[in-house]
């Protein structure tokens, strides 16, 4: 199948440079592979290289313009933008083009003030992660958990900044409190401008004569904390949620990384796929019963009717899963099968041969009603 850059990156086809680096950004995030599940990292790695791959194009008029003009094979040619011909990314370089234009995963927030502004801004703290045993029935209902975690805190000695009490900050006499230095290159090019992050100050714009004595300047004390967090009814396995700001706080009173709770779903031996397999007795079956089956919400009530056969599938509606996103839930299926006593008592042994002479023999095969697969298909509704 053929990919089309815009495609891949859920934006029409006029977009401007913000929406694409908007949109890119948010599937980065997504699909970034520090940020997933450890299952799921191989899948996020080749997605994560696909969309950088859109991105990496779209976002330079030039080659965008051939892309729009030729397509992909407009740009493996080289066709249009200095002659560089264009190859697919390796992880590696998927993840540098990642950095250079939002600074990792930490300085995230920063980009949008674009990219002068990141680098001025304080160092982010960096994101901490978590991961969240749950049962199924807390999915179904949303849940509120505490889990312990190592991280840092702001020191108190100096309030975080780093500087010993009494004393201050002052700015960084190399690059003036900018944080970065310029400087102006030849090259075979031309004359062009380099900027990058001041060496003296690391880009803070300010230097820390005095550290502080119980944080060594860093500002932050390491710290064992208990958190809080609310997971919303519905979240479905290895999903994740992030706490925006919740995270390590940044160095000096830089702004706090993110906190990404890992959803770790227990798997319910009573459900499979919320198929519920319910073993009934030979006269419930064919007298009929009302039984209780087990739910996610607790018990429900389900009439088996009259002449049920083994296989037979009941649905009880609304009784699955939250379906994520679109809100509602799922069905739960029961399925009937009908359970042959291993050991029978004397009497239930005489009702039984008494039965024998009298019960009509099972229809011949073909007969026996639907077949399992076709009461499962229009249980499911397929
Ligand atoms: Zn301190
Ligand atoms: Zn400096």
């Amino acid at each position: 199948m053929k990919r089309d850059y815009y495609t891949i990156l859920g934006v029409k086809r006029d977009a401007d440079e913000s929406e694409i680096k908007k949109a890119y950004r948010r599937l980065a995030m997504q699909h970034h592979p520090d940020r997933v599940a450890p299952g799921e990292k191989e899948g996020a790695e080749e997605k994560f290289k696909e969309i950088t791959e859109a991105y990496e194009v779209l976002r330079d008029p030039e080659r965008r313009a051939t892309y729009d003009r030729y397509g992909e094979a407009g740009l493996k040619r080289g066709a249009g933008s200095g002659g560089g011909g264009f190859t697919p990314f390796d992880l590696s370089e998927a993840l540098n083009i990642f950095m250079r234009d939002f600074g990792g995963l930490g300085g995230f927030d920063a980009f949008f003030g674009g990219a002068e502004r990141a680098r001025r801004e304080r160092q982010h703290g960096q994101d901490l992660k978590v991961t969240l045993k749950l049962s199924l029935a807390e999915v179904a209902s949303g849940t509120s958990k505490k889990v312990k975690v190592r991280t840092l805190e702001r020191c108190t000695a100096c309030g975080g900044t780093g500087a010993a009490p009494g004393s201050k900050a002052t700015t960084c006499a190399t690059c003036a409190g900018t944080g970065e230095v310029r400087r102006a290159a030849r090259s075979m090019f031309g004359q062009f401008v380099s900027v990058s992050p001041c060496p003296s100050c690391a880009g803070e714009g300010t230097v820390i004569q005095q550290p502080c004595p119980k944080c060594q300047g860093d500002g932050r004390v390491r710290a064992e904390k208990e958190l809080e967090i609310n997971v919303p009814a519905g979240v479905a396995d290895h999903h994740y949620l992030t706490m925006r700001g919740h995270g390590v706080p940044g160095p000096r009173n830089g702004p706090a990384g993110d906190l990404i709770a890992v959803l770790d779903i227990a798997e319910d031996p009573r459900f499979d796929d919320l198929i519920y397999d319910l073993p009934v007795s030979f006269t419930q079956a064919a007298l009929g019963a009302e039984v209780q089956i087990p739910t996610p919400y607790g018990a429900a009530t389900l009439e088996i009717q009259p002449g049920t056969q083994t296989g037979a599938v009941y649905r009880l509606r609304g009784k699955g899963l939250p379906r994520v996103g679109e809100g509602g839930r799922g069905d739960l299926h029961v399925r009937v099968h009908v359970w042959t006593p291993l050991k029978l008592t004397a009497e239930q042994r005489a009702l039984l041969e008494q039965l024998a002479k009298i019960e009509s023999k099972p229809p011949a095969e073909g007969h026996t009603g639907k077949k399992f697969w076709e009461q499962l298909r229009q249980a499911f509704g397929r």
